[in-house]
C-alpha cells in the first residue's frame, strides 16, 4: 500500500494547489460554514486548513488517513448521485504519503476535547494524541514532496504555486457563497470573505474575488427554463461586457450544480453568444452558474472533475446560448433574436 499510496499521490497531489483543493473540499463536505486557509512559501512549506465542520471522531482519525477509507460512498446509488465533492477516499492518504500530515479534530462526541493524528511520508504509522480543538478539523500539511525529490523538481516558483493555490480558493469561494473563507500567505491576509447571502452580498464577493473592474462592466443575468425536473435548467450569474479590457482569459468561471467546470460545449455556447451579439468572442469574462437535474449530468468523466457530460448536451447548449444572447442583445439593442 505504501507504493500504491505514492502512485495515487501522483494523480491527486501534483502541487500545493491540489492539496488545498482536496482538503477544502473535505471541509465543505463536512458541512463547514467557515474555512480558514493559511500557507507558507506558496504552500510548499506549510498548508493549514481549519474548518468548523462536523469533525472526525478520535477513533476515525487514523482511518481518515488510510486509503479508500471514504465515509462518503456506501452504495452504487451514492456513486451516481455524488452529492459530495470527494468520493474516492484516497486524498488524505495520498497527501500523507508525500508530506508531514497532521489532522486535529473535534467531533464533539463523548464530551471529547479534541485529538490529533500525525503521519510522515512513507512511514504511515499514525500517532494519535489528545489535542484541544473546537468543533471542526484542522489539516496541516508540511514539507510537501520532502520524500519525493523527483516530484519536488516539478514545482515552480513560490509565486506561481501560490497563484495556483489562490485560484483554487477563489473557485470554491465563488461556488459557495454561504461559506466564509479566508486565505493568508506568509502571514499576510490575501482574502477575507464573509458568508454572502442575497444577490447584493454575492455580487460584492464576486467583485472582491474577480476584481472590481469586472463587476463594474458586468451585467447580472438569470433565466429559468422551468419544466419537470428532467428538463429543468437554470442559468444565472454575471457576464462582462467587452468594454472590460483587462486580460480576461482567466476570468471565466462556469459552475454546474456548484462545481467548477471547463467544458468545450459550454465554452462554445458562451463564445457563440458573444460573437453573435458583440461581434467578438475572444475572451469573454463571466461567472455563471448552471443548475440542472443531477440525473441529467455526469460529473465524473474525469477524476479531477472539471469535465461534465450532459445527457442532452444540445439542449443545454441551446439554453446557454439563447439566454446569453438575449441578455447581451438587451444591452446592445438592435441585435436580431436567434
Ligand atoms: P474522501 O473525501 O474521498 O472521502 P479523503 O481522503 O479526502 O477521502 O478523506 C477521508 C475521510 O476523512 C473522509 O471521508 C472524511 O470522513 C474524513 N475527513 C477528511 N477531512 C475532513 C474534515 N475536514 N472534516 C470531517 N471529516 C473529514
Ligand atoms: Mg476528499
Amino acid at each position: 500500500t505504501r507504493l500504491a499510496n505514492q502512485i495515487a499521490a501522483g494523480e491527486v497531489v501534483e502541487r500545493p494547489a491540489s492539496v488545498v483543493k482536496e482538503v477544502l473540499e473535505n471541509s465543505l463536505d463536512a458541512g463547514a460554514t467557515r474555512v480558514d486557509v493559511e500557507v507558507e512559501s506558496g504552500g510548499v512549506k506549510m498548508i493549514r486548513v481549519r474548518d468548523n465542520g462536523y469533525g472526525i471522531a478520535p477513533d476515525d482519525l487514523s482511518l481518515a488517513m488510510a486509503r479508500h477509507a471514504t465515509s462518503k460512498i456506501s452504495s452504487l446509488e451514492d456513486l451516481e448521485a455524488v452529492g459530495s465533492l470527494g468520493f474516492r477516499g484516497e486524498a488524505l492518504a495520498s497527501i500523507g504519503s508525500v508530506s508531514r500530515l497532521t489532522l486535529t479534530s473535534n467531533a464533539l462526541e463523548q464530551g471529547s476535547a479534541g485529538s490529533s493524528a500525525a503521519c510522515e511520508g512513507r512511514d504511515m504509522d499514525v500517532v494519535i494524541k489528545p489535542a484541544p480543538h473546537p468543533r471542526g478539523t484542522t489539516v496541516e500539511v508540511r514539507d510537501l514532496f520532502f520524500n519525493t525529490p523527483a516530484r519536488r523538481k516539478f514545482l515552480r516558483t513560490e509565486k506561481t504555486e501560490f497563484n495556483h493555490l489562490e485560484e483554487v480558493v477563489k473557485r470554491l469561494a465563488l461556488s459557495r457563497f454561504d461559506v466564509a473563507f479566508s486565505l493568508r500567505h506568509n502571514n499576510r491576509t490575501i482574502h477575507q470573505l464573509k458568508a454572502a447571502t442575497g444577490q447584493l452580498e454575492q455580487q460584492r464577493r464576486v467583485a472582491t474575488v474577480c476584481g472590481p473592474a469586472f463587476m463594474e462592466q458586468a451585467i447580472y443575468i438569470e433565466s429559468d427554463r422551468g419544466g419537470e425536473a428532467a428538463h429543468h435548467l437554470k442559468l444565472w450569474g454575471w457576464v462582462g461586457l467587452p468594454t472590460f479590457s483587462r486580460s480576461q482569459a482567466d476570468l471565466q468561471y462556469f459552475f454546474v450544480n456548484g462545481r467548477v467546470i471547463r467544458d468545450k460545449l459550454i465554452a462554445h455556447a458562451v463564445k457563440q453568444a458573444y460573437r453573435d451579439v458583440l461581434y467578438h468572442g475572444r475572451h469573454p469574462a463571466f461567472v455563471l452558474y448552471l443548475e440542472v437535474d443531477p440525473a441529467q449530468v455526469d460529473v465524473n468523466v474525469h477524476p479531477t472533475k472539471h469535465e461534465v457530460r450532459f445527457r442532452d448536451g444540445r439542449s443545454v447548449h441551446n439554453f446557454i446560448f439563447s439566454t446569453l444572447h438575449r441578455a447581451l442583445a438587451e444591452v446592445r439593442p438592435g441585435t436580431p433574436q436567434p
